[in-house]
């Protein structure tokens, strides 16, 4: 029965011709399906359509290739139409198949997609079969041929279902494997299962139909050509992918502005070097003073133009071993490898700052910037970019600060404390929200009779984090960072809705920051606390320093007058302490002095605390204005306080300060003593 042994009688040449076709061409179906997969819309289904074309050729190029390395040394004729056919055929299953299998990842689609690239081989073998023209009876063996079709569609399914599911990276090589082996096995099952009976002797050719050399010239023509141009179409399209993707890797990691590296960038070139350096590396953070009034003056495209100019003077000057960026609006940072130490690093910086201030034309204008710089060293100051960045920053911020110094160096000491000051100003911003303020009262008393005469309202914060933090940390970070006034509003209210609120009503000393009182809003917001609390203005203090009014005497001196009128007292707070002492005293309607506690702890016996009391008391005799002593903590300082004549004492020596809560419960508050 078995007269014909294909695989046998397959001319090796051939088998291999069609094996690197059958290689070569599922290798470009799977990517070009992968290519489907990986779009969306119209170019899904255009790579889909691609993909299939370039399948249906490959099965057919391969199954004729194969079918004409059989029995090599008869010449066979095929008929065209079939020929032809059997290609159109395997096309248009692949087409429809890999189009529906690139359609979703997600549903059965996949593999019915690859059951139908599957058929399309098992079509393509069966009509490349009836395409060969012989006078004799071809019959097949149907068992093999149904073994055929099966192996045919478990192929197609494992080719999209390993390209569409990978479990790993490796997963797309086996579907080439599973198309290549579908081919080949598909050809050879059914060839084995061809059975043709010669009635005539060997003769059992036709010489109608195109000849195999034709056949031949065609197929490999048909392969190479969808294969070059399915090659082609792949490779133009992964070079503009991987152009885009260098294109939007640029716009990622640099500024559009002036084309310098951004933030992300400097981060990993700077990890880059950090790593190996066996060197020191400096780090220089520097800014544009003087940009934003550029910015309002000739605006933002001279704003621009200068940046421009600027970075491209910068650039010019960097050296292989030095990398700058545009970290911010006006904020660069540039980092040099290799160095030895400060003084290298300081020439760089130097370099760096030569470049930014010289001047730059534009219509005839001549505009420079100045610089504050910042740098820190690798590995003195720290070992991370970030926290190299940081310092550097750090240090910058205090440069700026200096009018003397447009470069500094990282100073442990300095520059933490400021961190800390920092941290502190970020949560002081949201205290008021989270109600992490709370007011305690501090007694004063007059000498006399030690008669309670009111109380010192003082600010707390309480942080769940730290505990309560005092105001002599917070209130200069919320002066410097513009928050006291926001704060002190909140102080005044509370303290007047508090004291309102009291059985046995005392005069409250609210403290009133510099800020507060250059601020010409402070009599509204007086007016409307006492308004809303309905605590009488005589009952009212407010505490003034000198740092309040050195700044703008005559405005200071304009809200102090309009506060009176409205009813409340003025103290001067911390007497002693400032330089004009006297001459404000005489020019301001203060009704109360506050000798600072510098000078009453330990009074009774340092000389030079002793005069500065006793002039102050006379003072404020001839004046007629009463003075208070701060901070009595002792017996023997009382004593001397109330020898000197002193009218009012607040200290621990009377009482800590207290939350209101607490000294309303006091059976002293309630008889007023
Ligand atoms: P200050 O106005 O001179 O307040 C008196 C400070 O001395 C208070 O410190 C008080 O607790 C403390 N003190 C009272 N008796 C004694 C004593 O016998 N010995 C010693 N060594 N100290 C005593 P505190 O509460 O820490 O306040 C510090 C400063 O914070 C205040 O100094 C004031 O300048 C400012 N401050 C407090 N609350 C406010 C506020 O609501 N607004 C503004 N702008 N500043 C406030
Ligand atoms: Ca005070
Ligand atoms: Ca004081």
């Amino acid at each position: 029965m078995w007269d014909l042994t294909p695989t046998l009688d397959h001319d090796p040449l051939f088998v291999a011709t069609a094996l690197v076709f059958a290689t070569l061409g599922s290798a470009l179906v799977v990517t070009l399906y992968g290519k489907a997969l990986d779009n969306g819309g119209t170019q899904r289904t255009i790579w889909g359509v691609i993909a299939g074309i370039v399948a249906g050729s490959t099965i057919w190029t391969t199954h004729y290739i194969a079918l004409l390395g059989f029995f090599t040394s008869i010449n066979r004729h095929y008929y065209l139409s079939t020929t032809l056919g059997s290609l159109v055929i395997a096309t248009m299953f692949c087409v429809v198949g890999l189009v529906l299998a690139s359609s979703s990842t997600r549903k059965w689609t996949v593999e019915a997609g690859g059951a139908l690239v599957g058929t399309g081989i098992i079509a393509s073998h069966v009509l490349s079969i009836q395409a060969l023209n012989v006078i004799v009876e071809k019959d097949y063996e149907w068992g093999r041929l149904s073994c055929g079709v099966l192996v045919g569609i478990l192929a197609g399914v494992a080719v999209t279902n390993r390209r569409a599911r990978p479990l790993t990276r490796f997963c797309k090589y086996g579907a080439v494997a599973a198309m290549v082996a579908g081919i080949a096995v598909v050809h050879y099952i059914g060839v084995s299962g061809l059975h043709i009976t010669p009635p005539y002797g060997d003769d059992w050719r036709s010489d109608i139909g195109l000849s195999e050399r034709y056949v031949f010239l065609l197929t490999l023509f048909f392969g190479s050509l969808t294969l070059i141009l399915g090659a082609s179409a792949n490779s133009i399209d992964s070079r503009n992918a991987a152009a885009q993707v260098k294109q939007l890797r640029h716009q990622a990691f640099h500024d559009t502005l002036t084309g310098l590296a951004n933030r992300s960038l400097l981060i990993e070139k700077l990890t880059e070097c950090l790593a190996p350096s066996f060197s020191k590396v400096a780090v220089v953070s520097f800014d544009l003073n003087r940009l934003k009034s550029i910015n309002d003056v000739y605006g933002h495209d001279a704003g621009d133009f200068v940046l421009k100019g600027i970075a491209a003077r910068l650039k010019q000057i960097l050296r292989p071993d030095e990398v700058l960026c545009r970290v911010g609006g006006d904020e660069f940072v540039a980092f040099k490898t290799g160095i030895a130490g400060h003084v290298e690093a300081a020439a760089f910086s130097n370099r760096l700052r030569d470049a930014v201030i010289a001047v730059i034309e534009l219509d005839g204008h001549k505009l420079s910037v100045g610089s504050s710089i910042g740098i820190s060293l690798y590995p003195d100051h720290g070992g991370d970019p970030n926290e190299l960045m940081v310092k550097a920053d750090l240090a910058m911020y205090r440069a700026k600060r200096n009018a003397e110094a447009s470069a500094l160096f990282y100073d442990p000491e300095i520059d933490e404390r400021n961190r800390q000051r920092s941290a502190i100003s970020i949560e002081l911003r949201g205290a008021m929200e989270r109600n992490q303020f709370e007011l305690y009262y501090q007694r004063q008393n007059r000498i006399s009779d030690g008669k309670l005469v009111g109380y010192e309202v003082l600010l707390r914060w309480y942080l769940p984090s730290r505990g309560y933090v005092g105001p002599d940390v917070f209130i200069p970070i919320a002066e410097r960072d513009g928050f006291i006034n926001e704060i002190g509003e909140w102080v005044l209210r509370r303290a007047c809705m508090e004291a309102a609120s009291w059985i046995n009503p005392m005069k409250i000393a609210v403290n009133v920051a510099a800020r507060q009182l250059a601020d010409d809003h402070l009599p509204g917001i007086v007016r409307s606390a006492l308004a809303d609390s309905g605590l009488d203005a005589s009952l009212l203090e407010i505490e003034i320093t000198e740092s309040g009014i050195i700044a703008d005497e005559a405005h200071a001196l304009g809200i102090i007058q309009e506060l009176k009128e409205i009813g409340v007292s003025i103290a001067m707070d911390d007497f002693g302490t400032g330089y004009s002492s006297l001459s404000t005293l005489q020019s301001f309607p203060f009704d109360k002095i506050k000798i600072d506690k510098a000078f009453i702890k330990g009074v009774s016996n340092n000389p030079q605390s002793m005069a500065i009391v006793r002039s102050t008391i006379m003072l404020g005799k001839n004046l007629g204005i009463a003075v208070l002593a701060e901070g009595v903590e002792s017996q023997a300082d009382l004593v001397f306080l109330r020898n000197e004549g002193i009218t009012l004492v607040q200290g621990y020596l009377y009482g800590q300060p207290l939350p209101s809560n607490v000294l309303t419960s006091q059976s002293a508050f309630a008889a007023g003593i």
